[in-house]
């Protein structure tokens, strides 16, 4: 399965899709928001300011092109290590040294087919952080994380850590991010959440 930004300078290779994945996860997490305001691609939101993501393990991820176009963010100084494309701005996927997890944004998937998702995996599986949702999320969306929510992700972690996943990751080389993370402040990233909600 080949994944790729929206003008396919960077494409990368998911070498076990669809079978290491939990499938289709929706988050509607205010840094997940904050991170899409920040990167001016709100309309890659859903319109309860969810993000969804498909991951996969690091060590999974084979880059093919476009590693000059990585550019890295984080949101706090431990935020995730979230991953975008210069060449076109589009989020990549949010992820950790040595985690075995690797959260690749919806939109990797859906350049080149829109319905890549659906045919492979189907409906989203699991959705969380609903409290941070803009308007009413969908029926059934916990306020933060649920059961099913973890039955969905947990096994998927632990069978990355007991099989070893994590490394090797193309976006770290000796447990540092190979291009150095830009780190918002505290001011920079409260004004994007005031940017991304209305107040209750
Ligand atoms: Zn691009
Ligand atoms: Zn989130």
């Amino acid at each position: 399965m080949e994944i790729q930004c929206e003008c396919g300078k960077f494409r990368a290779e998911l070498t076990q899709f669809p079978k290491n994945t939990p499938g289709r996860l929706k988050c509607y997490c205010d840094d997940c928001q904050a991170y899409l305001h920040y990167l001016k691609r709100d309309d890659l939101l859903d319109q309860n300011g969810g993000t969804e993501i498909i991951p996969a393990y690091p060590s999974d991820i084979k880059l093919i092109a476009g590693k000059e176009f990585i550019k890295c963010t984080r949101l706090s100084p431990k935020g995730m290590f979230r991953f975008s494309t210069t060449c076109c701005n589009t989020p990549i996927l949010n992820t950790a040294p040595n985690r075995p997890w690797a959260g690749i944004h919806r939109r990797m998937y859906t350049v080149k087919d829109p319905h890549k998702l659906d045919n492979e995996l189907g409906p989203v599986k699991s959705s969380v952080m609903g409290k941070y949702a803009k308007g009413t999320p969908p029926a059934g969306t916990p306020q933060t994380f649920d059961f099913k929510g973890m039955v969905t992700v947990m096994p998927f972690l632990l069978k990355g850590k007991l099989l070893g996943k994590s490394n090797p990751s193309p976006f770290f080389e000796n447990g540092e991010a190979i291009v150095a993370p830009q780190i918002l402040t505290k001011e920079e990233r409260s004004k994007l959440t005031d940017l991304g909600h209305e107040k209750k």
